[in-house]
């Protein structure tokens, strides 16, 4: 199956997924480390959905800005597997009046991208004051104890490489 990336391939990638974060910016996740993978962007660059999808929450905070959040499910090794899909720093969302619930198909424009929230992106240690995409993916877990929670995953296994 080919892999659609989320903003066009003229974007170069930021920060990949996985890099510790300098000091300043720890804070910013739990790990301390980046979570998903950040492209490069204009302001107003659309932003196409690299899954088939349904819509599960649009929301704003200071750290994430506007984002949007989508699921989908994959049966893999006889399992299914829940996934979400998380785009950050939105300028604007474009979901035509659907709600939550709602299936988006692969390659569906839902948001521009911008540079709303708190982010550092930069590969070299420096902070870049530049919009970008943050573009994240969860498989959804649970503990021993039987409790769900969200587990950040390379979105290479979405998207590819490059
Ligand atoms: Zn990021």
């Amino acid at each position: 199956m080919p892999l659609l990336r989320p903003v066009s391939n003229k974007f170069p990638i930021g920060l990949e997924y996985g890099v510790e974060y300098p000091e300043q910016f720890r804070h910013l996740t739990v790990s301390g480390r980046h979570e998903g993978v950040d492209y490069l962007t204009i302001i107003g660059e659309y932003i196409r959905l690299p899954e088939t999808s349904k819509f599960y929450a649009k929301r704003y905070d200071s750290d994430r800005g506007n984002h949007l959040i989508f699921k989908f499910w994959r049966n893999e090794h006889g399992k299914k597997n829940t996934y979400r899909m998380i785009f950050m720093h939105l300028s604007k969302t474009l979901l035509s009046g659907r709600v939550v619930g709602d299936t988006f198909v692969l390659g569906e424009i839902v948001a521009l991208t911008g540079d709303s929230g708190t982010w550092y992106t930069g590969s070299d240690g420096e902070y870049r004051s530049h919009p970008h995409l943050h573009f994240q993916v969860e498989i959804l877990k649970y503990t021993p104890e039987g409790k769900p929670y969200w587990q950040h995953i390379n979105p290479a296994f979405l998207v590819g490489k490059d």
